[in-house]
């Protein structure tokens, strides 16, 4: 007990010890999240070296050099301390992928102010920050990310056009303008419907795998009962005895079966017969331990596998699971309706197989129906 009181102090102190990860060990969508975003800083860091190579060769403007310098580590930074307090988890998109978008975008645009020939090239980046939404955004927000686009872009050429008109040709802008304004469209639609299927293969599936839990649950449970079927009662009691032919302790079984249910089905119909199942079976489940397990072995049949149990611990227990049912009321078949049960309880011997343990279970069982039903009976090898 005192163990199980010091287990939490132990974990807050491994929680206080744990180190500073750059990426959270934690949460693996935050640390999907956190990935993403370094390659987009990755991507900002390669846009600075080759702005710094058009500056080396004339075409860009130192401003766009030292803007840049200041503005891309700032983004970065806020973006992540943002992602790593988990801030970003209040939003409705925790990746915040159209914020990272439109920062980069604004970003995009105080280069191409002082890009002068190199403004072209500049156009290339709009799409690669497009590129980063198409696993995400929907054709609208693609729509709503390339209209702001589009309008940073044309707030920079009336910006050039009024302030630096000499660095600019309006043609060649307007161009460019119109060829953008397509790319950006197709770049929306094509971009929104991969976004679609992906969300399309994610809903498949999530769906296929609640119907493979479903499955699982089906083929391992007894429709009426809901207790474990024989099939997979049969695996957990191999699983057992493996566990203990490699020196595990011992376990006890019992083989339960109602009594006289035939004359319960022909006296008060099937669907009586259903009921009692089924009340037996939640006696059965409420009386063992967690470590225990029991499975429908036939018709109204039931084997009990009650681990780490000797004998003399499987014939209490047995005991304690018939007197309880004996005393069981149905309250929809009047106060004289009763169903005993009788078991056939024996101890794994340690070297014997599954099938002639339960043979012995089985023989304990028709002993205890020789000698008059309603009770428990054992028969170990000596
Ligand atoms: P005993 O005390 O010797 O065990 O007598 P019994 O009548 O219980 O034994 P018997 O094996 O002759 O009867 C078993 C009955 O269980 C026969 C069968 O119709 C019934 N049964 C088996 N499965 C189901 C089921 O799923 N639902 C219902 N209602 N009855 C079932
Ligand atoms: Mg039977
Ligand atoms: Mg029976």
């Amino acid at each position: 007990m005192s163990s199980m009181d010091e287990q939490p102090k132990h974990d807050d102190l491994k929680k206080k010890k744990r180190r500073f990860s750059i990426i959270p060990k934690d949460d693996p969508n935050q640390a999907t999240r956190i990935r993403r975003f370094f390659s987009a800083s990755a991507a900002y860091a390669l846009n600075l070296g080759l702005s710094y190579a058009a500056y080396v060769w004339g075409m860009m403007d130192w401003q766009a050099i030292a803007g840049f310098l200041v503005l891309i580590p700032a983004i970065n930074i806020i973006l992540y301390i943002i992602f790593r307090t988990g801030l970003n988890l209040k939003f409705r998109d925790p990746s915040l992928t159209i914020i990272q978008m439109c920062a980069a975008i604004l970003v995009t645009m105080y280069g191409m102010y002082f890009a002068n020939e190199a403004r072209g090239i500049l156009l290339l980046v709009y799409i690669l920050i497009l590129i980063f939404g198409i696993y995400k955004l929907n054709t609208r927000s693609f729509l709503y990310i390339s209209t702001f686009t589009l309008v940073t872009y044309g707030i920079d050429i009336a910006l050039l056009n009024h302030f630096r008109s000499d660095s600019i040709n309006l043609n060649v802008e307007y161009l460019q303008f119109l060829v953008l304004s397509l790319i950006l469209v197709a770049f929306s639609v094509i971009g929104g419907h991969i976004s679609s299927l992906r969300r399309n293969l994610r809903i498949s599936r999530a769906e296929l795998e609640k119907s493979l839990a479903i499955i699982k649950e089906m083929s391992i449970h007894d429709d009426l009962t809901g207790v474990y079927n024989r099939r997979h009662l049969m695996e957990l009691l191999e699983h057992e005895h493996h566990r203990i032919s490699r020196g595990g302790a011992r376990f006890s079984v019992a083989m339960l079966d109602i009594d006289h249910f035939k004359s319960v089905n022909d006296t008060h119909g099937h669907l009586t017969g259903d009921e009692v199942l089924k009340a037996v079976s939640d006696v059965i489940r409420s009386s063992l331990r967690s470590a225990d397990f029991c499975g429908r072995y036939g018709g109204e049949e039931f084997l009990l596998v009650m681990t780490q149990t000797n004998i003399n611990g499987a014939l209490l227990c047995a005991e304690r699971i018939r007197s309880t049912i004996e005393q069981n009321r149905f309250p929809n078949m009047g106060v004289d309706f009763r169903v005993t049960v009788s078991l056939g309880v024996t101890e794994y011997t340690g070297k014997e197989d599954i099938p002639t343990m339960i043979a012995r279970a089985d023989k304990a069982l028709y002993c205890a129906k020789e000698s008059g039903r309603n009770r428990v009976e054992s028969n170990n090898a000596a």
